[in-house]
């Protein structure tokens, strides 16, 4: 049996094969400045590249470089998690495996968190990405920020690291809508944000779909917020107020004047909005029914196909 690590660092890794040589150097080198015991566990989550073989050469090389792969592509926060369940340490980490997160930083995260933080995260400075993509990430988190019942932090992503007892505490909410950075900042502790420069990603295309951003966004708002249900009630009330209001216009204006309302086009518009509201409403709901059955189902959220440990 060997010691456990003081330190391990979780990178999931998917279609990386351009970055893995560079990934393995910075990384390594970075907590080689530590002086202390360190595991890096890097979670193939199915790439369908060379990835899963340069990753095991490298593990043949230094044994701290310690590999898991699943049995296919769960996706970002599926891998991170499964690499958080069987990571040693005392402190843990986690980062991108396209280097966008730079290694170095977590030399501040590891002395922050020995001056009694439980959660040190970073928090992106500068994102180096398309304008419409920067807007978007902007706007997101200030209004997943307004909204939330947690403060989920401004821009922070899942680049941080932890101490044990708030990695415990993780790993017991086995949420099937998984928004780690929401759970993080849910589960409390004293947690502290340190500024960085997001990077551009060293090689390669990023491997999040527009489709599965969306996804991940959906699951930070309904995850973390009840404001699709209560505006759905808002939405009611306004439509109660709107309406009585217009029935006291007609009324006046019948007693008043004796003009009738405009009869067909009003009735019409009416439907047809009315029907657009009820269509949504309904949508929320089944948004909610469907997460309910989704958690119900109890499904594990990754499956481990080998581990080299
Ligand atoms: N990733 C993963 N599984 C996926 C998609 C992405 O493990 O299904 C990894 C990917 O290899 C990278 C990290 O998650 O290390 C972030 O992905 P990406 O750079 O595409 O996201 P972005 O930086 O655009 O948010
Ligand atoms: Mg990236």
């Amino acid at each position: 049996m060997t010691e456990s690590p003081h330190i391990s660092i979780i990178i999931p890794v998917y279609n990386e094969e351009a970055v893995i040589d560079e990934l393995f150097r910075q990384t390594m080198s970075a907590m080689n400045l530590l002086d202390t015991s360190f595991e890096v566990i890097c979670v193939d989550d199915g790439s369908q590249d060379k990835s899963l073989e340069k990753l095991l050469a490298y593990h043949r090389t230094d044994k701290r470089f310690k590999v898991v792969s699943l049995s296919r592509n769960f996706g970002h926060q599926a891998a991170v998690l499964s690499g958080l369940s069987l990571a040693k340490g005392e402190y843990i980490g986690m980062m991108d495996g396209d280097l966008q997160d730079p290694p170095e930083m977590f030399a501040s995260f590891y002395n922050k968190l020995r001056e009694g933080f439980d959660v040190v995260y970073g928090v992106r400075k500068n994102r180096k990405e398309g304008v419409g993509k920067k807007m978007a990430y902007w706007l997101y988190y200030r209004l997943l920020n307004r909204m939330a019942d947690t403060k989920i932090p401004l821009d922070s992503g899942d680049f941080c690291m932890v101490s044990r007892r708030v990695l415990d505490q993780m790993l017991d909410m086995p949420e099937q809508s998984l928004y780690l950075r929401g759970i993080r900042a849910w589960v409390g502790f004293p947690q502290l944000g340190l500024d960085y420069e997001r990077a551009e990603r060293f090689a390669g295309e990023p491997k999040y779909t527009f489709k599965e951003l969306f996804q991940l966004a959906y699951n930070g708002i309904f995850s973390f917020s009840n404001l699709p249900v209560r505006l759905m009630r808002r939405l009611g009330y306004l439509t109660i107020i709107g309406s009585t209001l217009y029935g006291l216009k007609i009324l006046m204006s019948y007693f008043l004047y004796q003009t009738a309302p405009p009869g067909f086009t009003t009735l019409a518009l009416a439907l047809i909005f009315f029907s657009g509201v009820q269509l949504i409403s309904i949508g929320v709901l089944g948004e909610y029914v469907y997460r309910t059955y989704n958690e119900s189902r109890k499904r594990p959220l990754f499956i481990i196909k080998e581990k080299h440990l």
